[in-house]
């Protein structure tokens, strides 16, 4: 932790301030995406299905297969690392 809070400090407006940052602002997304690991379908925008013009009849979305839900890229990217933690 020592090294993170001096980086900070010693390099407040040069580019080692912005690589903390950076690092901070992807770390912070990762654990968003831990949390919050869906967002809504872009198909469907999250109704999970489709209705036809009658109203009457619907169709599930098959990009989401009628869940409204799309993993995130982040959550991805999270289970990725995960899987490379369980090989060692
Ligand atoms: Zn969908």
């Amino acid at each position: 932790m020592t090294p993170l809070i001096l980086a900070a400090n010693d390099t407040g407006a040069g580019t080692g301030g912005w690589v903390v940052l950076a690092v901070l602002a992807a770390a912070g997304y990762l654990i968003h995406c831990v949390i919050w690991p869906y967002r809504p379908c872009r198909k469907c925008g999250g109704a999970g299905r489709f209705r036809s013009p009658s109203g009457r009849a619907w169709r599930y979305c098959n990009r989401c297969n009628g869940k409204g839900a799309q993993l995130r890229a982040g959550r991805r990217i999270w289970t990725h690392i995960k899987g490379i933690n369980r090989d060692r």
